[in-house]
């Protein structure tokens, strides 16, 4: 993951690039650092007067800020880096950016260096002495290995030796006013702005500066100076590449007077939830591209995703079956891509991922590809590589979404699920034009019941606040219930660091339902009138053995009295059809584990050991 970002203008680069890093914390909070190029004497400006001036330490970014030799920074051009760490413990000496033997050349990275070991032994052999435990220190080293005065040559050395995945940034204190940028599997931009230029792991980190960006691709090499941008190709051609207007503005990326991104961004979700109904079911670049996608063409249909967007998978596969009577997996991208899936050109792919930029589900959708399947990308981010590799592609209208723990982005997506679910059966015969519209009228009643939820959280808030001394929770739903209440168990970990497993309300009882005890809490989802009678039998369960529930959902529409007992606490949700109502539990289970984390103190947009886009594998 990393978060890496370069300015190279007019104005002075270390504040800026401090900003950008804020803006990219998300990708990785171990250690932050900074480098800078500059001028040892005042006056001449000959080459040698150059060096680099370095402040990186372990911890967050704010230690980095704090940090005396950081206010002391002084240059025009310089690179940052955010490290969410694979090789190497977190410390002062394995922080990015790391420099050559002979201090040289700097790099920030963002990847895996896959035969590091080997390229070390090799450069140790020649005398090159190491001084962190990472991968990434390889990669100055060999450059400066390589370099006899044309960086570019050294770099594309490089580059040819190096296995793996990277994006990076590198200086060299003989090209003073340079940065180049290079990108194999791992996202990297090129923003370009009247007072200089800039590389970024993500747009936000220069939204402040600019919306003029360029998406890089694998093998091209950016070149850039405080005037221009240069793409050369690895055999030093100059190539023409596409500037993109983004959208997002700066506000977009900040935190708008909410204590935290992620409370931000769940309370965003009816206007995101409406922005992506309207490009899917109204006139929008989705509803074209849905159009396009003639289910019947398929015999299979595979959905594969990480973390919350395979969840919001899980959902979809519920939506999809019922309404098309075809069955459709859910597969893990990180399994998907080894275990020699069984795929032909008959087969589509949905690949789901926030960022584009994943690196197991991008692993799939090439396997996937690799073997003639037609594959679909549902991602946030328009440049990202799935949206760029993938046949076909949806956009979730979630702007950018900063809190490591999905909210907005997820709930997009099951929007866009749903969506597909309706074409498909449509396309199959499965609907009628009457009940396509009935379902599609559900779709866009939801935004306004998500604003619901969220005018009345209070009761909500309060309940939530009371169970942060919980030790463990278990979340139990029956059908599309038990796939959502899978998301709420991995949001409710992910941020607040309590235990908690998703059970189907069925399973309980096969096993787990031994480690229920007094005070255990149990989240109980039920919106499916056919099934509310059978949960709260299982509700009941557990309360026997001395559970506490939290019931969510609109019960099947049941009323408050049939769901009472002392040891329930009934929320209610706004009713609406069972297969859409996953958008209206995810709110609510998103604020159960906000509320926790808040309460506990936690740092709630950037969870322990966690990072937002998970770009290695
Ligand atoms: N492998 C590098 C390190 O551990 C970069 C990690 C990353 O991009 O996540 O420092």
């Amino acid at each position: 993951m990393c978060g890496i970002i370069g300015y190279t203008g007019r104005k002075k680069a270390a504040p800026i690039i401090l900003d950008g890093l804020k803006r990219l914390e998300y990708r990785g909070y171990d250690s932050a650092g900074i480098a800078l190029l500059t001028r040892r004497e005042d006056l001449g400006l000959r080459r040698e007067d150059y060096g680099f001036q370095v402040v990186k330490q372990k911890g967050r970014l704010a230690a980095l800020e704090e940090n005396p030799k950081t206010a002391k920074l002084e240059g025009f051009t310089g690179i940052g880096h955010t490290r969410w760490a694979t090789h190497g413990e977190p410390s002062d000496i394995n922080s990015h950016p790391h420099l050559g033997g002979s201090n040289r050349v700097a790099i920030v990275h963002n990847g895996i260096i896959e035969n590091y070991k080997q390229l070390k032994a090799k450069l140790e052999s020649k005398g090159a002495r190491f001084v962190s435990q990472t991968d990434s220190e390889v990669i100055a080293q060999l450059a400066e290995h390589y370099y006899s005065g044309d960086l570019i040559d050294a770099l594309i050395k490089t580059f040819n030796a190096l296995q793996g995945s990277f994006a990076l940034g590198v200086m060299c204190v003989d090209n003073p006013d340079i940065i180049i940028a290079v990108r194999k599997d791992n996202p990297l931009i090129i923003g370009v702005s009247e007072h200089g230029n800039f590389i970024a792991s993500d747009v936000p980190a220069v939204l402040n500066h600019t919306n003029k960006v360029y998406y890089m691709e694998d093998g091209e090499i950016a070149v850039i100076n405080k005037d221009e941008v240069t793409f050369i190709n690895s055999d030093k051609e100059v190539i023409t590449k596409p500037q993109t207007t983004v959208t997002w503005g700066v506000d977009d990326a900040e935190k708008g007077g909410y204590p935290h991104f992620m409370l931000k961004e769940i309370t965003e979700q009816p206007k995101v939830l409406n922005d992506t109904v309207n490009i899917t079911f109204n006139e929008g670049e989705n509803k074209k591209t849905i159009d396009k996608i003639d289910f019947l063409m398929f015999n299979r249909i595979v959905i594969t995703a990480c973390g919350s967007a395979y969840n919001a998978g899980l959902c979809g596969r519920y939506v999809f079956e019922k309404l098309c009577r075809r069955s459709v997996e859910v597969e893990l991208a990180s399994e998907f891509r080894y275990k020699d899936p069984i795929i032909d050109e008959k087969t589509l792919v949905i690949l789901v991922s926030q960022s584009g930029e994943t690196a197991d589900t991008i692993a799939a959708m090439r396997e996937a590809k690799a073997r003639g399947a037609a594959t679909l990308g549902i991602v946030n981010v328009i440049g990202s590589t799935i949206a760029k590799e993938s046949a076909l592609c949806l956009f979730t209208a979630a702007g950018p979404e900063i809190a490591v723990a999905t909210t907005k982005a997820f709930s997009a997506q099951l929007i866009l699920l749903y969506a597909l679910a309706l074409k498909a059966a449509a396309n199959m015969g499965r609907l009628t034009e009457g009940a396509l519209l009935k379902l599609e009228d559900e779709i866009r009643a939801l935004p306004a019941k998500a604003a619901e939820i969220l005018e009345n959280v209070d009761v909500l808030q309060k309940y939530s606040s009371n169970c942060i001394g919980y030790k463990s929770v278990f979340f139990i739903g029956r059908n599309i219930d038990y796939a959502i209440a899978a998301e709420g168990s991995l949001k409710l970990k992910e941020i607040s660091y309590i235990h908690s497993e998703a059970y189907a309300g069925g399973e309980l009882k096969h096993g787990t339902i031994s480690l229920i005890e007094d005070n255990t809490l149990v989240v109980t989802i039920s919106n499916n009138p056919a099934l509310h009678g059978k949960i709260m039998s299982n509700a009941e369960q557990v309360i026997s053995r001395g559970a506490n529930v939290l019931l969510l959902g609109n019960c099947g529409g049941a009323r408050f009295e049939d769901c009472g007992n002392e040891k329930i606490t009934f929320i209610k949700l706004p009713c609406c059809h069972e297969l859409f109502s996953p958008s209206l539990s995810a709110i609510a289970l998103q604020l159960f584990a906000y509320y926790i984390a808040a309460n506990k103190g936690l740092d709630v947009d950037k969870p322990r050991n966690l990072a937002k886009s998970v770009t290695v594998e």
